[in-house]
């Protein structure tokens, strides 16, 4: 059976990278069109930004009227702390961090930031309170000195290059040829998966907002990258209302609250030991995870054995 299970694993990772690549273009194509229907209201102010406490009341959204994807959702993310929605594919995970960033509209509920509905204050002052180190960053053709500063323009060398040290990626800058002005993007040098993660970080790390979407890769990083990318993740969570849309269970061990979504609807909440101590869908996706981690690793080895 071992024999079969490392196998139909394999086969199962290699589908889900496929699926993933076809998702971020389907997302992108839904952003672009998005963009143009979600439209200030007449006079809307600006968002005051306190605390950064995030609301969810009761919400309920769909793409598509025939099949509602969120079925009502309520949580909080008090200031400074960290939620993680967990859950099965298609749950809905990245629907809710789309609707924190105001990219639709709901059906019905709320949300709001300080107590404030962010579909009355201007999309304009939710977009900059909010800071996303996305799935898959796209660099632009410019420097890697430009795509640091992006998070924040008047940004002096000094600062872009501390952004880059706390986000761990200024010493790979610092060993290429033109260092921080190294021409990346689709003409210039192209720069791993982790990497373009790193520099995404430093990018908010310089913008400093006050909340903070982490939406996780779900593409395999080497166990050294991953660590990396996480204590720099850590670091600029630290203190800011955090909510991570997690794929990988090990890195929200930590989190403040843990959300397990399944086909748009909360099925369990609470911290990581208390999830496991109930024993319900969540620690089924733990054990789930550590099994094929495991069969992976017994792959590689195997692999590194020939
Ligand atoms: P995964 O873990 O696979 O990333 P998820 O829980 O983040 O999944 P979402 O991306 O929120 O899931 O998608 C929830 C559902 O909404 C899916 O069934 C998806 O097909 C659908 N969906 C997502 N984006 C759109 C869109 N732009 N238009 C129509 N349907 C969409």
């Amino acid at each position: 059976l071992m024999q079969l299970s490392i196998p139909l694993n394999f086969i199962g990772f290699i589908y889900r990278e496929i699926r993933q690549g076809l998702t971020d273009i389907e997302q992108m194509f839904a952003l672009l069109e998005v963009e143009e229907e979600v439209k200030d209201r007449p006079g809307a102010v600006a968002l005051k930004v306190t605390d950064g406490a995030i609301r969810f009341e009761n919400v309920r959204f769909n793409y598509d009227p025939a099949r509602e994807i969120l079925k009502g959702i309520s949580f909080e993310v008090p200031p400074g702390k960290s939620v993680a929605i967990v859950g099965p594919s298609g749950a809905g995970k990245s629907t809710i961090s789309r609707l924190l960033f105001r990219f639709y509209d709901l059906t019905s509920g709320r949300i709001t930031i300080d107590g404030q509905d962010i579909s009355e204050v201007t999309q304009a002052s939710v977009r900059a309170a909010i800071g996303i180190v996305p799935q898959d960053t796209v660099l632009f053709n410019d420097t890697i000195a430009y795509n640091v500063r992006y998070g924040r323009m008047d940004a002096t060398d000094a600062d872009v290059r501390r952004a880059a040290e706390l986000a761990q990626v200024a010493g790979f800058i610092d060993v290429l040829p033109e260092g921080f002005d190294t021409m990346v993007g689709e003409r210039g040098l192209k720069l791993s998966g982790g990497e373009k993660q790193r520099v995404a970080i430093a990018r908010t790390i310089l913008k400093a907002p006050p909340i903070l979407i982490l939406d996780e890769a779900t593409s395999a990083l080497d166990t050294h990258t991953e660590q990396e990318i996480q204590s720099a993740l850590d670091l600029v969570s630290q203190e800011r209302t955090t909510l991570t849309i997690a794929h990988r269970l090990s890195t929200i061990i930590n989190a403040d609250e843990i959300i397990v979504l399944k086909a748009g609807t909360i099925v369990e909440r609470g911290t990581h030991k208390s999830l496991l101590d109930a024993d319900g869908l969540y620690a089924e996706m733990w054990r789930m995870q550590r099994e094929a981690t495991e069969a992976e690793e017994t792959l590689r080895r195997a692999r590194e054995a020939d």
